[in-house]
């Protein structure tokens, strides 16, 4: 096997033979099921140490990328089918029914990815949710106290199975403002918006059972969908959010047993669905009997121009099931979401979060509530909003000047960019080539259920980084794209 080394070059001789071997992999140029050279094989070819070879293939083990049995030698695993680490045993050492779950037993891609890019010396991650360094760790820190020092032990209790009612209400309070009019008894209290997401799917859904969702639509939605054993169906959309116009053909032949959107500044697209599409798949969703679980999980992340109402907020038969979150807003460990729903939904959801997890952190509900109550929330969101609209409108101009020929729909909100990549790019087999350069984005193939449909897409998520990082890592992104070019 040749692979070029350089003996004085930066970076130690093992991460450039683990960084070849990675890039073979993550293109293709080495297939799954591929036998690679052994340790002192590989080492009598490069004239190198056998121990140099033997830590290359340790790091691309430990990535999920290849598989080692003792005797029999170092195989290419499917990337898109990464069987985490087998703790040193090889398959066969599992007892059977461990054996039986090898083959769905995934790694998530991009756990893979972030832990490459940490190898670069100083990467720059154009993924994830909110800016961490913009968490309010002081005024936090303060509530936790305040809560302490007054609740004493209820605080460590459980408490109330929907949430904590000062909570519940505050929640009622912040949506009314958003022009969303719901009693605190139509909250509940979900650990993080992806708990709600679960358990809505748990109770309108069975395994087999069909769901329809924009495409493309949150991976973390397709992959809880893809482990529960749903059948998805899709939606197209384009800059007002899902085609709702071509739905009905669908909803006729597919009987979805529910419809699940993001309205405003969808994931990964960052569009919102306009005025007339929600009052149209409202109509339909009466009209068949499905309901819609509405999923704002930024929509107080707005940078210019007014909101369109929540589809909650017109519906008035209650066909829409909504869901929130505090973790984009403010930060995603605290696992606090919500759901809005009424009369025999909203009591199934209590009795099967109870059965879930009891409830949610009582003493993260009253310092969320204190926090929010003396309205250090809301400066907070408006001083987000200034911060994550001046790193849209860099990521803009850094687009235009780095990636000529990339496509994008300048967002209004939210976190996210959608980039068409110019002409037959392949984001996935880009993806080493950004990591190399030090530049990390999603690729777009996770969002779709036939991940080919995103090859020519990625999604930067321009909240994270200051803008001369988002400069500096569309800059790499571009240099990624004359490699490839070079190399492909
Ligand atoms: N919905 C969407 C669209 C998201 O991107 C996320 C965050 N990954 C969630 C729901 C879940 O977020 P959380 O559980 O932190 O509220």
């Amino acid at each position: 096997m040749r692979i070029p080394i350089e003996r004085d070059g930066e970076r130690s001789l093992w991460q450039q033979i683990e960084m070849h071997l990675r890039q073979s992999i993550l293109t293709g140029n080495l297939a799954p099921g591929t036998r690679l050279p052994a340790s002192r094989e590989l080492a009598k070819d490069l004239n190198i140490s056998r121990t140099t070879v033997e830590n290359a293939y340790a790091t691309l083990e430990a990535d999920g990328l290849v598989m080692r049995h003792v005797g029999r030698g170092t195989y290419v695993l499917d990337p898109g089918t990464r069987i985490p680490p087998l703790g040193g045993r090889s398959q066969e050492g599992w007892p059977r029914w461990q054996q039986d779950l090898l083959p769905t037993a995934r790694h998530l891609a991009h756990e893979t990815i972030a832990s490459s890019a940490r190898r670069h010396p100083a990467p720059i991650a154009l993924t994830g949710f909110g800016d961490p360094r913009r968490f309010p760790v002081k005024d936090f820190y303060r509530a936790i106290k305040e809560v302490m020092d007054r609740d004493g032990t209820a605080a460590l209790d459980l408490g109330d199975l929907r949430g904590y009612a000062p909570l519940r209400a505050t929640t009622a309070h912040i949506l009314a403002s958003q022009g969303l009019s719901v009693s605190p008894d139509s909250v509940l209290i979900t650990s993080g918006s992806q708990q709600a997401l679960a358990l809505v799917i748990q109770i309108l859904l069975s395994r087999g059972d069909t769901v329809l969702v924009e495409s493309p639509t949150y991976d973390l939605a397709l992959e809880f969908f893809r482990i529960y054993g749903l059948k998805v169906v899709s939606c197209p959309t384009d800059a007002w959010g899902m085609q709702v116009e071509s739905l009905e053909s669908v909803l006729q032949q597919q009987q979805p047993k529910l419809i699940y959107t993001m309205p405003n500044f969808q994931n990964p697209t960052g569009v919102s669905l306009s005025l007339a599409r929600r009052h149209e798949l409202l109509a339909l969703s009466e009209r068949y009997n499905i309901p819609i679980l509405e999923d704002d999980f930024v929509g107080d992340l707005r940078y210019e121009g007014s909101a369109f109402p929540a589809l909650k907020a017109l519906d008035s038969n209650g066909q829409v099931i909504h869901m929130g979150t505090f973790s984009k807003m403010l930060m995603p460990g605290l696992r606090v979401g919500f759901l809005i729903a009424d009369g025999p939904m909203y009591n199934r959801l209590v009795e099967l979060k109870r059965v879930s997890d009891l409830a949610t952190s009582s003493l993260i509900q009253r310092s969320l509530e204190a926090y929010i109550t003396v309205g250090r929330y809301q400066a907070h969101l408006r001083r987000s909003c200034q911060v994550y609209r001046r790193r849209r409108d860099a990521m803009l101009n850094a687009l235009d000047r780095s990636l000529p020929g990339a496509r994008v729909i300048p967002p209004h909100g939210g976190l996210f960019m959608w980039v068409t990549l110019p002409e037959a790019i392949s984001s996935r087999a880009l993806l080493p080539f950004a990591i190399a350069e030090g530049v990390d984005y999603a690729p777009g193939g996770r969002f779709f259920t036939d991940r080919a449909e995103g090859e020519g897409y990625l999604r930067l998520n321009f909240a994270t980084q200051t803008p001369e990082n988002i400069e500096e890592g569309v800059r790499r992104l571009g240099t990624a794209i004359q490699h490839y070019r070079l190399l492909k």
